[in-house]
């Protein structure tokens, strides 16, 4: 059977790209996304005008039955192989005080529990100890989980330290089950999430305090997921790479 790549949260941005890069590479990818329905499927139809295969599927990863769903279609696809955990959201930028439950829940559900179920089942498929044949996680967590965005949101700072960890755990819990585990920490990257939380100037207005001046793209983060998901990294778990220019 051939094998899968799924990617959380492809529609655009930096899980787009990590289509497109797998796609170009002649990797069969699954990707699903939460709301914008035309933008994946036009990502398909582009995927396949290169003679890629890139399919679609719509699962919020903020709700368990969704994911199962995905999954499940997932598995009509091919073996799953790999996982890249990067669906995520930031929600206006504000000070703790301001920040009530309903927005804690939405913003630790989608990044981390999110994450956390996805990876979950991508083990279930994955882990040589339950009859599968070993694969690679990427979970894309957030140079915010080191520098904890205050003013700005330390909830989802919080919910990326919390990847953090759980990248930790996870890599050293099934590094005997075929499995590697690892994480990229983005800095500041130009995509659409920061029109999201109201600050779409945000990468122009803070890049000169990047050593290298300038904020990155969605393909420089791709390519560091992609690496780490290669045999090219086959010593390599619970590591993180940082692609934020030094920020
Ligand atoms: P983006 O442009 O806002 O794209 C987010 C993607 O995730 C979209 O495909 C969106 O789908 C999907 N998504 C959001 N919530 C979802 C949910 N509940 N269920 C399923 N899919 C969902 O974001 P991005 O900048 O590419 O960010 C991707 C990842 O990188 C995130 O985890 C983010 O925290 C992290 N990151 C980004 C930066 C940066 O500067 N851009 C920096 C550090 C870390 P729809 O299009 O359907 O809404």
């Amino acid at each position: 059977m051939r094998e899968v790549l799924l990617i959380t949260g492809g529609s655009r941005g930096i899980g787009a790209a990590t289509v497109r890069l797998a796609a170009r590479a002649g990797q069969v990818v699954a990707f699903s996304y939460r709301e914008a329905r035309d933008a994946a499927h036009a990502l398909c139809d582009e995927v396949a005008a290169f003679g890629g295969e890139a399919h679609a599927f719509r699962a919020d990863v903020a709700s368990e039955s969704d994911i199962l769903q995905l999954f499940t279609e997932v598995d009509h696809l091919g073996t799953l192989k790999g996982l890249v955990n990067n669906a995520g959201i930031a929600e206006r930028q504000t000070r703790l005080v301001d920040m009530d439950l309903a927005r804690l829940r939405r913003v630790f559900e989608t990044n981390l529990i999110g994450s956390m179920l996805c990876a979950r089942e991508a083990v279930k498929r994955m882990s040589t100890r339950l009859g599968g044949s070993g694969g690679g996680i990427v979970n894309v967590s957030s140079a915010a989980s080191r520098l904890g965005s205050p003013g700005e949101y330390v909830d989802y700072a919080a919910s990326k330290g919390g990847l953090d960890t759980f990248t930790l755990g996870l890599a050293k819990e099934v590094a005997l089950e075929g499995i590697r585990v690892n994480a990229v920490r983005p800095g500041l990257i130009y995509t659409d999430i920061h029109d999201s939380y109201g600050d779409p100037t945000r990468v122009e207005r803070l890049q000169g305090n990047v050593p290298m001046q300038r904020g990155g793209t969605a393909e420089e983060v791709a390519e560091a997921i992609l690496w780490l998901l290669s045999p090219a990294a086959s010593y390599c778990i619970a590591n993180f790479i940082d692609v934020s220019g030094g920020r």
